[in-house]
């Protein structure tokens, strides 16, 4: 599960800013609604397939919640200061809801899932609350709330995959787009309330991740992102179809794993480009390797979660491989996709019973896999999850916060040394946009994911556009465009 520190420019800002929807343009007459989404990528993605499934009910989006007769907050439950900003932002509205008691206010996500009819008790303002996979009965929730009722629907399902909703891309750069092929998580790690909050594992049909990749190239978009909360578990396969099931149904059964999808979807263009996440070190395979290796258009970057570098630890957190099982992974994708093919890790530091040599074992690894960038954090005990349950949280903050500040700034020392690995050379750059700070440069990224500056030219968003780097920073390669 991603998190924040080391992050490139445009992830801090997404993962600090909530992601809002956007104004619509002809929305008279409709009712307005205004999504705020907080935490992962899932979630934002998730917000695009709301945003879908009400628009198709009649409403039309605004960003400007002061306008809006709708306000939802798509939540997130992965530590208790991602609960604490929800809670916060509730309040800020509470003067809205007196001033306009018509106002519907509801939660979605995480947070909504992890404490269900409590946040109703909790959150007087608060009058929906809808689990990830209850989108499709949002309309009908609403209308609950718009005749003073409080409206809840918190069911898990072993089978939605909104597979035909088409997302409604909020803030999107028209370039780049998140795609996701599955929901839910079999895995239980100790320390994490995904399982609790999205449910069982169930990959989406190929064939309709492959139209949404085509009808978002068709739309002039240029890269896609599967998106998932552990991809290499992907597993489709067509016997669950209702065409092969009851009498006379027959022919051949079609089964896809996730290096079969990766083909598939290199397979539509060329010029779509293709990146994944997450990543997981147990079930990554040398067919997934492979297959990236064998299409210049899947991206030579793999997000590998490790969380700690000490099997003990491991096994507490119930991460299902060991130190040595990593490796045996990093090995693999270094000797099929080489020295320059991305990485980047998840680290949780401060982990129960975690001891000062097993936090060593985590800079060791570190050093060992020498990671591009990363997600750290310092253990928060998650209400509800094994680790909450079994394992008491001994490590003392100060004690934790020392270590997550010896994580960091190592991998910023090694975020510099891997990215001065691009100086001299020249990289293929998908251009997103503007860059920040000069609209006289524009910003990209490489194959390894990471952000590119040059100076603008005649170059525009979408372009793919070779660039030769001359300078870094831990988190940006600058450069200038060079004739292909
Ligand atoms: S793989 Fe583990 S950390 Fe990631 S979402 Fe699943 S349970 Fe959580």
């Amino acid at each position: 599960m991603r998190d924040l520190e080391i992050l490139t420019e445009t992830d801090k800002e997404a993962l600090e800013l909530p992601r809002t929807s956007v104004e619509e343009n002809n929305n008279t007459g409709k009712r307005k609604l205004y999504i705020e989404s907080y935490g992962c990528q899932m979630n934002f993605s998730d917000s695009e397939i709301v945003t879908s499934i009400l628009q198709e009910g009649g409403y039309a989006t605004t960003a400007n919640f002061e306008n809006a007769d709708v306000i939802l907050l798509n939540t997130c439950a992965i530590r208790e200061n991602a609960e604490q900003k929800v809670r916060n932002r509730l309040n800020n509205f509470g003067y809205l809801k007196k001033k306009r008691p018509d106002l519907v206010v509801g939660v979605l996500g995480c947070m909504a899932e992890r404490l269900k009819t409590k946040f109703l008790e909790e959150e007087k303002i608060v009058d929906v609350v809808a689990g990830p996979d209850a989108y499709r009965d949002l309309p009908n929730l609403l209308n609950e709330a718009e005749d003073g009722q409080k409206a809840i629907n918190v069911f898990l399902s072993k089978e939605e995959t909104y597979a035909d909703i088409s997302p409604v891309r909020l803030n999107s750069n028209g370039v780049t787009a998140f795609v996701s092929i599955m929901r839910g998580c079999d895995n239980m790690c100790s320390f994490c309330v995904v399982p609790f909050t999205r449910g069982r594992e169930r990959s989406r049909d190929p064939y309709s991740i492959i139209k949404e990749c085509q009808d978002l190239l068709d739309n002039g978009f240029k890269e896609v992102t599967l998106l998932g909360q552990n991809v290499d578990s992907y597993k489709w396969t067509s016997a669950e179809l209702p065409s092969h099931k009851g009498e006379g149904s027959g022919g051949e059964v079609e089964n896809v794993n996730f290096a079969q999808l990766l083909e598939k979807v290199a397979l539509i263009s060329p010029d779509l480009r293709i990146r994944f996440s997450t990543s997981h070190p147990k079930d990554i395979t040398d067919e997934v390797l492979y297959t990236m290796k064998k299409y210049d258009n899947i991206c030579k970057y793999i997000h590998l979660p490790a969380q700690s570098g000490n099997s003990r630890i491991l096994k507490l957190m119930n991460r299902t491989y060991d130190r040595e099982w990593y490796i045996n992974r990093i090995d693999a994708i270094r000797n099929i996709l080489g020295e320059d093919c991305g990485i980047s890790q998840d680290m949780i530091t401060g982990f129960c019973s975690e001891t000062e040599e097993e936090h060593q074992d985590t800079l060791s690894l570190m050093e060992y896999v020498k990671y591009d960038y990363g997600y750290m954090f310092a253990y928060s005990e998650r209400p509800g999850t094994p680790a909450a349950k079994k394992l008491a949280d001994d490590i003392p903050a100060d004690v934790k916060q020392k270590r997550l500040a010896e994580i960091i700034d190592l991998q910023l020392k090694l975020s510099l040394e891997r990215n001065d690995r691009h100086v001299g050379k020249v990289q293929k750059v998908l251009v997103e946009g503007f860059s920040k700070r000069s609209e006289d440069f524009l910003q990209g990224r490489n194959d390894q994911n990471k952000v590119v500056i040059f100076p603008k030219e005649n170059y525009k968003k979408g372009d793919y556009v070779m660039v030769e780097i001359q300078s870094c920073s831990t988190a940006t390669l600058k450069g200038e465009a060079v004739k292909s």
